[in-house]
């Protein structure tokens, strides 16, 4: 359906990519790539173990710090992470190509059907629920599983994977490895409970049966602008838009589309819009290129594939007969820095303008999950996120830890590093 944006590598480039490899650092000085990574895995000794013909041992290694690690090779902002630490970027080379490489490695253990699932633990006693079974919840019920708690993971979604599964864009991951990376969470016992929301009555059953509850439930809908006209036809919400394009029902967009927000969202849906046919892809953005949270590669690789940016500009109205046919919009100027530290954006008097579109797609972010965090006894919420000690992942409830998007995290791999942190912190707490 869509081209793969970083498809696999044969044997014979992984070989070479992986001689280029410097095994920079050791025991007492971690080599950057290392320090870069938020799941801290040994890329150094996964490549050696690659570039000696060993890639299912270098997937050993991957899987030992990041149980989502075919995953992450597939969706890591890598240009940010480890290869944008890569020594070699300080001697003018490219550096090492350490996604591709972890995805070889993966691909080839899995291929194989080597789910490289470590030993099943005596059963400690111990029950803990999970509930969201995204990047951060996996991740937690992997580590806890391995650590010998009993563990229930729980989804409203019939199947695993939070938004890597629903929302992440197919050009990146459409579904896979999500399926073996789940295999390796029933190899080691984890009991599902998929299709299953939990409200106030299961919670209260969860809190009766465990000894310690786990929320990895990420973030909820799409904000919205709140723009007039937002019910009109063919203005669409960002997830819910790609949602479709994953499981194959692909959407007609027409030819011109304009993308409201300015994060990594947006540029996923605008080179998605692009990828469907549409003649002119214009991000608008209220703020300039400066103030725009997206990564610069995500932006810049926007540019090559012709998606054009509108700064300054925010949207006012949608206009249209049934469906949208024009946005009213303002310019916008920069005034001073509000509480995020960024400049605001102030619109422009008597600047209005009209932009004639066939689709709108707001990308403006997620909103919390204020009514389920409201029915938890006593956890303490900052603008709608869990508050935690970030060393162990505990809330202000001693029965409650959390970890991923409901922190604030915005990645898989952060996701993954603070399912770990929640799994050791459950951990040491019951241990005491
Ligand atoms: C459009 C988009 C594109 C992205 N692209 C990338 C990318 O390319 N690379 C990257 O690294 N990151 C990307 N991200 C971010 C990444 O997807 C998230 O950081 C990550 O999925 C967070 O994991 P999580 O487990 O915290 O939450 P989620 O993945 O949101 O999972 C939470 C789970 O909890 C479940 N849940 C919630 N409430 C309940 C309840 N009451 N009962 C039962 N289940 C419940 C939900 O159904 C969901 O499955 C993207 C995000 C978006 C929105
Ligand atoms: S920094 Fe680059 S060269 Fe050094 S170990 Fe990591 S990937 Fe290899």
């Amino acid at each position: 359906m869509t081209a793969e944006l970083k498809p696999p590598i044969s044997h014979q480039d992984a070989f070479l990519e992986a001689y280029r490899c410097l095994l920079c650092g050791g025991p007492l000085t971690p080599a950057p790539c290392i320090l870069a990574c938020p799941a801290e895995v040994d890329v150094p000794s996964f490549i050696g173990a690659i570039s000696v013909g060993e890639p299912t041992e270098a997937a050993e290694i991957i899987l030992s710090a990041n149980p989502l690690g075919g995953t992450c090779a597939r969706v890591c902002p890598t240009e940010e992470l480890c290869e944008g630490a890569c020594v070699l970027n300080s001697t003018r080379q490219r550096p090492v190509d350490i996604g591709r490489l972890e995805r070889y490695a993966m691909d080839h253990a899995f291929n194989e059907g080597d789910l490289l699932v470590p030993p099943k633990p005596a059963h400690n006693g111990k029950k803990v629920a999970v509930i969201g079974a995204g990047p951060a919840g996996m991740t937690g019920a992997f580590e806890l599983a391995r650590l010998g708690y009993k563990v229930t993971l729980i989804d409203s979604r019939p199947a695993t994977g939070g938004l890597v599964r629903s929302a992440i864009a197919p050009y990146r991951q459409l579904r896979d490895p999500l399926d073996q990376e789940t295999a390796r969470l029933w190899e080691l016992g984890v009991e599902f409970r998929l299709d299953t929301t939990v409200d106030g009555e299961l919670l209260k059953e969860l809190e009766a049966a465990c000894d310690a509850i786990l929320l990895a439930v990420g973030m909820g809908k799409d904000a919205t602008t709140g723009c007039k006209g937002g019910n009109l036809d063919g203005v669409l919400a960002s997830l819910p838009f790609i949602e479709k394009i994953k499981s194959a029902d692909l959407p007609s967009v027409g030819d011109r589309v304009a993308v409201i927000g300015g994060g990594n969202t947006a540029m996923d849906v605008a080179r998605q819009s692009v990828r469907l046919g549409a003649k002119e892809v214009t991000v608008l953005y209220r703020r300039s290129l400066d103030e725009m949270p997206a990564y610069a590669v995500e932006y810049e690789e926007a540019i090559e594939e012709g998606v054009r940016f509108a700064w300054l500009t925010s949207p006012l109205q949608y206009h249209g007969n049934g469906r949208v046919s024009a946005i009213q919009c303002s310019r916008m100027e920069l005034g001073e820095e509000d509480s995020s530290g960024r400049r605001k954006a102030l619109p422009v008097d008597g600047s209005d303008f009209l932009l004639e579109v066939d689709t709108v797609i707001e990308a403006v972010g997620q909103t919390p999950r204020a009514d389920f965090l409201a029915i938890i006894p006593g956890i303490e919420i900052q603008s709608g996120l869990i508050v935690v000690d970030p060393e162990t992942g505990a809330t202000s409830n001693p029965l409650y830890f959390a970890a991923g998007d409901a922190l604030g995290g915005t990645t898989v791999v952060e996701a993954v590093r603070m399912g770990k942190v929640a799994a050791l912190g459950i951990n040491a707490n019951l241990s005491e």
